[in-house]
């Protein structure tokens, strides 16, 4: 029930309602406020600004209390968010921790969040690769979950717009398989990674590797001086937010934007309980958040919704939506909404080491590193498993130090440090297929401090998982071999899904209403004032990070929901 004693209903009318203000809700944000919606931004966390938020950014090592580390009770109580390489002291702040943020796992599932204004946007690798004709294709190829209703041409355009904005480091390749996109300059590659390249070129010419592209400017715009963000500086401690804004988040970059159009009206702890259908309008109407602070119950109204609360998140609103029209969730009408979720597979991991270039190291740090673009099944089924991976590389030289020892021996021992050898190493990132036993679903019975239903997880690997990673043993373990690395080790993390950070679907897109979620604008199709344009509305997942196709997507949507308000459709 709406509380009276708020603002009244004409102040909580918007033209457009953002559900969530991280990666794809910034983007959501920014293009609705430009083109002159009055927008209510809801982000169920607290306000992080820029620069003034990021607490521990410029502090050196020592000045953390536990020297980086988090301490082993918070470990113990939080298994999930400690097992991603990013929770550590400096950047603890900006993660949600299990305790505070149950939910159920009928298979173990980790789930990384990140609450606040900004969301994960904070806390990403900033690897931003395009998809190519060939991603979209997978699912009609080899009839495995439904086809996309969008191919490389639709979305291309809205790429090249993302990127400009966002500021995108990378090479031109001049990869079929992997497009090239509107890049500021590369960043270096070390010398062992370039060698590793010409060894490739040499011995697998269909296997290209190239630096990473990366959302760091490396020779900022215009347009990247007005978001107030300078040239990246190499401190390598993104994490942390950078007060430098050298690489994108929406912090730095698109809700200040969306905030400068004065269109925006943006509203932290806000924590979305529903969006709500009208039964005689037939449509949305707006949405019911519940106050994170007083638990209170408010309602915003507005013409258009945009959900981006991140992929399961966005599932859970969905699904407790409820309505007479929808009484299984908003738009479920086929019974599919929550299901098809899917993940990247990112359990192979190889090393080695290399005896050349001993006499060369590198200096200063890059937030960067090489890129293996995906190589198998690209152009045609060739492997007995489905779709393919891609793997990250780097090699570096690290010093070595002597911890033997006591008292004066000990301190020789560490201030003499020397280089050792070139270390090398590959992460796998393999696609999953969408099946429909990986879903997600409401508890009936537990709930959260905020009155919400918590989230039933149900996401497990398949033996096209298992086959795919003995194929990135086997092929990186030969591609290394061919590079002359020696102590080669593959090892298999066995991490559970989730810790990827690229949870897909539950609302995916799709040619046919029967069969999918939304249509080719991201619309529900049976609720067409409804967007979803975040990891959920993911057909397929193929290999490539994601979020640069949720900002695209993103963008894309909102051009259309605009045109579509324009000509009164909506
Ligand atoms: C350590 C790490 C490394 C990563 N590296 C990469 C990478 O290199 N490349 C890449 O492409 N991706 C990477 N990712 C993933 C990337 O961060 C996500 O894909 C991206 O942030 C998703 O955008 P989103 O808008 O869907 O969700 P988010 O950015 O998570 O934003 C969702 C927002 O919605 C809010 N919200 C949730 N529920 C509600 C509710 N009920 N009401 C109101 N608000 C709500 C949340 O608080 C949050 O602020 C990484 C993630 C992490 C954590
Ligand atoms: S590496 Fe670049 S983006 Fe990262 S903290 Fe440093 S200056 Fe900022």
């Amino acid at each position: 029930m709406a509380n009276i004693n708020v603002d009244s209903k004409n102040e909580r009318t918007f033209d457009a309602i953002v559900i969530g203000s991280g990666m794809s809700g910034g983007w959501a944000a920014k293009e609705l406020t430009e083109a002159g919606l009055k927008t209510l931004v809801l982000e169920r966390g607290r306000n992080v600004e820029h620069v003034k938020d990021y607490p521990t950014t410029n502090m050196m090592p020592w000045e953390f209390k536990h020297r980086g580390e988090i301490p082993y009770e918070i470990q113990k109580e939080n298994p999930v968010v400690s097992r991603c390489y990013a929770f550590r002291e400096d950047a603890q702040h900006f993660f949600v921790l299990d305790t505070e943020h149950p939910y159920v796992q009928q298979k173990p599932f980790d789930w990384i969040r990140g609450y606040q204004v900004g969301g994960k946007s904070l806390l990403w690798a900033r690897q931003t690769q395009r998809w190519s004709q060939y991603d979209y294709d997978g699912p009609a190829r080899d009839g495995y979950a439904v086809e996309w209703p969008i191919g490389y041409k639709d979305i291309a355009p809205w790429y090249d717009r993302v990127e400009k904005f966002v500021g995108i480091s990378g090479n031109k390749d001049g990869l079929p398989q992997l497009p090239d996109g509107v890049f500021q300059p590369p960043m270096d590659l070390t010398c062992v990674e370039q060698y590793f390249i010409d060894q490739m070129a040499e011995h697998y010419p269909n296997r290209p590797v190239i630096i990473g592209r990366c959302a760091h400017l490396t020779d900022p715009q215009p347009i990247h001086f007005k978001q107030g963000r300078v040239q990246c500086q190499y401190r390598n401690l993104c994490q942390r937010g950078c007060p430098y804004g050298g690489y994108f988040s929406s912090n730095s970059s698109t809700i200040p934007w969306a905030a400068k159009t004065g269109n925006m009206t943006l509203r932290p702890n806000s924590v979305v309980q529903s969006i709500i259908y009208d039964d005689k309008k037939e449509k949305v109407t707006g949405v019911r958040v519940i106050d994170a602070e007083t638990k209170e119950t408010i309602e915003y109204y507005g013409r258009i919704v945009f959900l981006n609360a991140s992929t399961l998140n966005s599932n859970l609103i969905l699904l407790n939506s409820t309505s007479n029209r929808f009484p299984n969730g908003l738009g479920n009408d086929n019974g599919l909404l929550g299901k098809y979720v899917a993940f990247h597979n990112y359990r192979g991991k190889i090393s080695a080491q290399y005896e050349g270039f001993m006499d060369r190291t590198t200096s200063g740090r890059r937030p960067n590193g090489g890129y293996i673009p995906r190589f198998r099944n690209v152009f045609e089924q060739e492997t007995d498993f489905l779709r393919g991976y891609a793997a990250g590389l780097s090699a570096f030289r690290s010093t070595e130090r002597d911890y033997d020892g006591i008292g004066k021996s000990l301190k020789e021992g560490l201030t003499n440090t020397e280089l050792g050898p070139w270390h090398v190493g590959s992460h796998m990132m393999g696609e999953t297929i969408p099946r429909e036993s990986n879903h997600v679903s409401l508890d009936p019975n537990k709930k959260d401090e905020w009155g919400m239903p918590l989230l039933d997880v149900s996401v497990d690997y398949t033996d096209n998982e298992e086959k795919m990673l003995q194929d990135f043993f086997e092929q990186m373990t030969a591609m290394y071999e061919k590079a002359g690395f020696t102590n080669i080790k593959t090892r298999d993390t066995k991490q559970a899904p989730g810790l990827d950070i690229h949870e897909m679907g539950g609302v995916r897109m799709g040619k046919d209403p029967k069969t999918s979620l939304l249509n080719k604008w991201n619309q529900l199709h049976t609720c067409k004032n409804v967007f979803v344009t975040d990891g959920a509305c993911m057909t397929s997942t193929s290999t490539q990070n994601p979020s640069l196709t949720y900002m695209a997507l993103t963008a894309r949507a909102v051009n259309h929901a605009v045109d579509e308000m324009k000509k009164q459709n909506l």
